[in-house]
């Protein structure tokens, strides 16, 4: 870890620029909605117009200017229907944002009064909106790492012994991005859909010699595979796989030391939260803003939740 590491300013969230931006439900209510319908000004399935909307107090609904018909902000969104305060859900959002080595479930219960219960499946919503996007560029490196079992060092030795194994393809260049992927098995036809989904034809991949990863050559020249052996050298000029074991390392400190253990169904989401943060570590927006305007984006795409959202 770089503990020289201080955060640059446009990267700075504080809990009292926190406060100050979310002091109350309405203020988190209000947030949603100018996020989604900026200046309240919103389709009203009434009208068939664009119409302002004005906040109905007491109620997560906003009224049609001309008709009054009322339009929830929070359709579709994943604190629709929670019982769950919006400023609990905001804080959440933050404490996830907040930390490298992520935060459990433990402590979001002690930090905001929710049960250990309400804690997990909130977390559990709020990962779902930290799926990654996109084809990675080249040159990249490939590694895989087996997770499950009691003892997350021993990978090495107890391969295909009861672990999951993990692709990890990592960008050495440009905004150096990860993207982790569970398989089913460590086999070429679990790994080549992977590769072949997450990069372009022709990407440079480095990688380490073990087989399984020597199977990419199977598919002929859209990749190059440069190999290191990791018995005898570390570092082979350009062959190294140093940023990915860099990911891995910093996963299972998480996963070892926050999460304790992770039922294996829930391994793709905890490694999309990692490389969630990995992946804008060096986006000058802070990470709390990056994680909550997610909420607005991906709006569940249901129709009949749209329509909800507009009659209300
Ligand atoms: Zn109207």
């Amino acid at each position: 870890m770089n503990r020289r590491q201080t955060v640059p300013p446009q990267q700075k969230y504080t809990v009292t620029d926190f406060a100050r931006e979310f002091p109350t439900d309405d203020a988190c209510l209000e947030w949603v909605m100018e996020k989604r319908f900026p200046g309240g000004m919103a389709l009203c399935v009434t009208c068939k117009l664009e119409r302002k909307h004005y906040r109905v107090s007491g109620r997560t609904s906003y009224a049609c200017r001309a008709c009054g018909s009322h339009l929830y902000p929070l359709a579709g969104t994943i604190f629709h229907k929670s019982t769950t305060s919006l400023l609990t859900w905001f804080l959440v959002i933050r404490l996830m944002s907040s930390t490298r080595v992520g935060v459990s479930a433990k402590q979001i219960q002690r930090e905001t009064g929710v049960t250990y219960k309400t804690a997990w499946r909130m977390m559990k919503q709020i990962r779902t909106l930290m799926g990654d996007e996109g084809k990675l560029s080249g040159p990249v490196e490939m590694d895989e790492a087996y997770f499950g079992g009691s003892d997350s060092n021993k990978v090495q030795h107890l391969r295909g012994k009861a672990k999951t194994p993990v692709m990890g393809i990592v960008e050495r260049h440009g905004k150096g991005r990860v993207i982790p992927r569970v398989l089913p098995d460590a086999s070429k036809h679990s790994i080549l859909p992977v590769v072949g989904e997450v990069l372009s034809p022709r990407t440079m991949i480095y990688a380490d010699s073990s087989k399984t990863l020597e199977q990419v050559r199977w598919m002929g020249q859209s990749h190059k595979l440069a190999t290191v052996n990791h018995s005898e050298t570390y570092v082979d000029g350009y062959a190294h796989t140093n940023t990915i074991d860099g990911f891995w390392s910093l996963v299972k400190r998480g996963i070892t030391g926050v999460y304790y253990q992770v039922g294996l169904g829930y391994l793709q989401s905890y490694l999309n939260e990692y490389a969630f943060r990995y992946n804008r570590r060096h986006v000058m927006r802070p990470m709390f803003r990056q994680l909550a305007e997610r909420t607005v984006i991906q709006v569940c795409p249901c129709a009949r939740e749209s329509r909800l959202a507009l009659r209300g």
